[in-house]
């Protein structure tokens, strides 16, 4: 039996509370399509070249919220295959990505329901999230879920994303309670569990039967949760209530 009663609850975005992994390729899907009439491209080519584009993006800024950056990933597919074109369809078709995204955001089940019992309970909770802190308040509230927090951090007010422990500092500090005291849940292991365990906050997995999207497991030194969740609400349990 739990006796310890956890006092704030870090929460990652992306695939922990809202549903994104497959949303991303459709908001991409949906730009892509747009970009194809526009100049007359193929959309099986284009598309491939945007998804090796956002790799190279990805893969060439880590640890820095750049590496999101949707403008540069436009720009990139569209400097190799239209090659000139009017600058100013790069951050029209940057804002029509994330409106699509923002207007197709789901919450995965029994979120809602169980983050306001542990509000009830005095229980602090807040989203800490990597990349800039506009669009992660843009898609808490698209979600519906910024009645339930307390607050939102993001990467981009520290430098450095997840993994790296200032993420998760800024937020037990700012809430004002210890890493003891704190549990964290997400989807990554290296970003959201190893970091959250390296600054010793408890941190757990959240693994939904469906729709989830657990990921980055550390294939050298195996990232090893301190609990897994199958449905949001099991949290209240972890949490000692
Ligand atoms: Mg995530």
């Amino acid at each position: 039996m739990k006796t310890k009663k956890y006092k704030a609850l870090l929460l990652d975005l992306d695939d922990t509370l809202i549903k994104s992994n497959t949303l991303y390729d459709k908001a991409l899907l949906h730009v892509t399509k747009h970009l194809t009439k526009r100049f007359s491209l193929d959309e099986k080519t284009f598309f491939n070249t945007v998804m090796d584009k956002e790799m190279i993006i990805q893969r060439s800024f880590p640890s820095v919220h750049t590496r999101h950056s949707r403008i540069l990933v436009f720009r990139m597919a569209l400097d190799e295959v239209v090659k000139v074109y009017d600058l100013s369809i790069l951050p029209d078709v940057e804002d029509m990505y994330w409106q699509y995204f923002l207007e197709h955001i789901v919450v995965y089940d029994n979120v809602k329901s169980t983050l306001k019992t542990l509000r009830e309970h005095g229980v602090k909770i807040s989203v800490i999230s990597d990349g800039a802190l506009g669009l992660r308040i843009k898609k808490v509230k698209a979600a519906g879920l910024i009645p339930y927090l307390d607050q939102i951090f993001a990467s981009e007010e520290v430098i450095f994303e997840k993994p790296f422990g200032a993420l998760f500092t800024l937020a037990i500090s700012k809430l004002e309670v210890e890493a003891k005291e704190t549990i964290m849940l997400g989807n990554n292991y290296k970003n959201d569990i190893r970091g959250a365990q390296l600054v010793g906050i408890r941190a757990g997995m959240f693994d939904p039967p469906e729709d989830g999207n657990p990921m980055g497991q550390d294939m050298q030194i195996r990232v090893v949760p301190d609990f897994v969740i199958n449905d949001f609400s099991e949290i209240i349990q972890e949490m000692g209530y």
